[in-house]
Order: structure tokens, then sequence, then C-alpha cells
């Protein structure tokens, strides 16, 4: 009995759930967050502008400008690129709902492109088959932390006109050939939501070198004001500000950069911790029917944000929600990154997506999984999704 998955009966690994993606909170970002409490000062303020300037000076570029969320930072961004209705921005099937929802705020049409299999970030080649005259912008993301193939995405951005946002959701500690992703395209978009390398809660930055852009992205993200309308309530005196277009609310809080401020200073042994992790993980399941993510070229870094093996179907009798079940039954979370965006049931009416047109990104959708992986677990976590891993795949294999 002792072999036997509880989803057969048999005893769960784990007595205590392990939720996928719990973050790594320590007590200086606690102690940080209540002194902004006591302050007084819980909105936009001083600490959002610390925020930004270490996060810059990481990026080694000329602004970060701090928002609400990954999300909001996407979007300001088309806008400031002036993507329009009639546009077309080509991304990867294989994200965030996010990545595309934003490219339809701004009223332009998501163009998938298929991925690259060993890779699953956006093919060049696929990317290219896509351009058209209506092709104003691309968005790389980054997927799971490994860096896309900028020379060639950035030569097509050069070669047919096409403006780069790069989503870096996945991606802080990233850089390709020397160079921090996202500082790559036009603007680099990083989300600090609970799940992602570093966290704020909720939160996103923009970071970008052209002074014009990043003046409207502040802008833009409070209510379209006159830029540090922000300090509007501060100690320094009365001060006007003015109304310079229709914009959002989509600004970042001291009480969130409070945290970011504590989260970027561990941002390095996070990332250390979390390759440990990947590596243990891939030293344990070199000899099962799974297809393991392969790491970054040594030119490149990775930012281990997820480990996401693919299952080999052929040699199990289970499909990937079945095996994920299983997985919870041994009480050990798990999730999916990502069923493609074109088996949505809003972009197939939307916009004529249909199964089979992005097989790549299909294949890896039907097979992929995320297996917890944040700094934050303990060597018996790590221990105990090995041996569910094990467990039911001995017991489903065929
Ligand atoms: C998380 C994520 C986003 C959205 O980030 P939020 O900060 O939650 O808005 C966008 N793109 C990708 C690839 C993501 O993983």
């Amino acid at each position: 009995m002792g072999d036997l998955p509880a989803i057969a009966g048999g005893h769960p690994v784990r007595t205590q759930y392990l939720v996928f993606g719990s973050p790594a909170i320590g007590e200086e970002e606690i102690e940080e967050v209540s002194q902004s409490m006591r302050s007084g000062w819980v909105g936009t303020g001083p600490k959002v502008k610390k925020f930004e300037e270490m996060f810059r000076a990481f990026k080694n570029c000329r602004h970060a400008v701090a928002v609400s969320s990954c999300t909001a930072a996407l979007h300001l961004s088309l806008l400031v690129l002036e993507i329009k209705p009639g546009d077309e921005v080509i991304t990867t099937p294989l994200t965030f709902a996010a990545t595309a929802n934003c490219i339809i705020h701004a009223g332009a049409k998501p163009v998938f492109a298929d991925v690259d299999m060993m890779t699953m970030n956006i093919n060049p080649v696929e990317v290219e088959k896509k351009i058209s005259a209506k092709t104003k912008a691309m968005i790389p993301v980054h997927f799971a932390g490994r860096p896309c193939d900028m020379d060639a995405l950035m030569g097509l951005g050069r070669t047919f006109d096409i403006r780069v946002i790069e989503d870096a959701a996945h991606a802080i500690e990233s850089t390709y050939k020397g160079k921090p992703i996202g500082t790559f395209g036009d603007l680099g978009c990083f989300s600090f939501y609970v799940t992602k390398n570093i966290t704020t809660v909720e939160g996103g930055m923009v970071v970008t070198d052209q002074d014009e852009l990043a003046r409207q992205i502040k802008s833009l993200a409070l209510h379209g004001l006159t830029q540090d309308a922000w300090q509007r309530f501060s100690d320094e005196g009365f001060r006007h500000y003015q109304v310079v277009c229709a914009g959002f609310k989509y600004n970042m809080t001291d009480i969130q950069a409070s945290i970011g401020i504590h989260q970027l200073k561990k941002v390095e042994a996070g990332a250390q911790r979390r390759k440990e992790i990947w590596e243990i993980y891939h030293q344990s399941f070199k000899d099962l029917p799974l297809i393991l993510p392969s790491p970054s070229p040594p030119d490149q870094r990775h930012a281990y944000h997820l480990y996401t093996p693919l299952l080999d179907l052929d040699r199990l009798r289970c499909t990937r929600d079945e095996f994920l079940q299983a997985l919870h039954k041994e009480n050990i979370g798990a999730g999916i990154h990502y069923v493609a965006l074109h088996l949505h049931p809003f972009y197939q009416k939307t916009f004529g997506y249909r199964v089979g047109e992005f097989p790549r990104a299909e294949f890896i959708s039907h097979r992929i999984f995320s297996l917890p992986f944040s700094a934050k677990l303990t060597h018996q976590d790590v221990e105990d999704v090995i041996q569910a891993v094990k467990k039911i795949l001995a017991y489903y294999r065929n």
C-alpha cells in the first residue's frame, strides 16, 4: 500500500498542503510596511521613488516607473507607442492572458506567432511570417525566465520598423549577452505579483531609456496629471497640477514599495536558491517519462521563475489534468503555465483562432505543468515534491 498514490488509496506524501507559488517575505518587509503605516504616508511617495531608483540601478537603464501591475505596465507601454485601433501586435500564445488583453485594451489585435519547442519562447521565424502592413509592435515574453532570442527579434524590429515591448514578468534577473532583459525593447515590463520572483503583493515596473516615453508613462499612470503631481499633498507646499490627458489610476503606493525595496535587496539570494532547486529537480527527474525544461546557453542568464516539465504522454496512461489531480491528492499544489491563448473561447470567438493553428504551443499546452518553485521551499518540501512526482509517474507509467 505504501507506494500507491493517494489518488488510488495510498497515503499522501504530505499532511500539510504545499501551496504553489508562496512568496518569501521577511521581517524587514513587515517592519518597513509598519513604519509607513505609522508615518501616515501610505500612498505614492518617497518609498516609491526609492524603489524606482533601486530598480533603475539594478537594470542599468535611464528610467524605471513603478505602476500598480505588469498589466498596467503593458497597457501604458502600448499607449505611449501610440498603438491604436486597426493596428496589429505580435505576441506568443504561450503566455498569461494579460499580455494579449492589453493589446485589445489599446484597441489593437493580438496576432499570435508559434513558439520554439525547446525554449518555449516565441520563434522569430514564426514572427516574421506574421508581419503585415498593420504590424506596429511585438511583445516577446521571456517564458519562465528564459530570455527570448533578442538578436533575431530586435533585428526584425529594425528591418520592419516594429516597436518592441518586452513582457519580462518572469524575467527580473534575466540577462542576454550581458545586457539586462527588459532593456532591449523600447520598453520593458515587470511584475511584482504574489507568485513572481520578487513581490510587492501587486505591482509592476516599466523600464525605458527614452525620456519622453518615461514622462508619458508617469503621467498616464496618475490620471494624466503633470509629472510629480503625487507631491501635491507633501510638505513642500501647495502646488498646482495640470491635466494633460485622460489618464488612468495605475500608480504604486509606498506600502507596496516598502515590500519591494527589501525584496529587491534579496533578489540574488532568491535566484540562487531557485537555481539550486532547479538542479535538484533536474537530477531527480532525469529518468522519468518527462521532458525536462532546458536551461539557457552560457551567454544568457535564466531567471528560473517556473519549473515546467512536460509529461511524456505517450509513455503514460493519464492526462496532464489527472496527473495534477493526483499531485493535489498528495497535498502538493501545482500550476499550468499556460493553456495557449488561442485555445480559450474568447480569442477564438473574437479573432477566429482555431485549434491546430499553433501546433507547438498546443503540444506544450497539453503536457506542461509547474511544480512548486519558490525560494521559500525547505529541503523537505523539495523532497516531498520529488517523492510525489516519482510515485505518481510510477503508477501511471505504461
Ligand atoms: C504575471 C504576468 C503578467 C501580469 O502581471 P500582473 O502584475 O499580475 O499584472 C503579465 N505577463 C506574464 C507573462 C505574467 O506571467
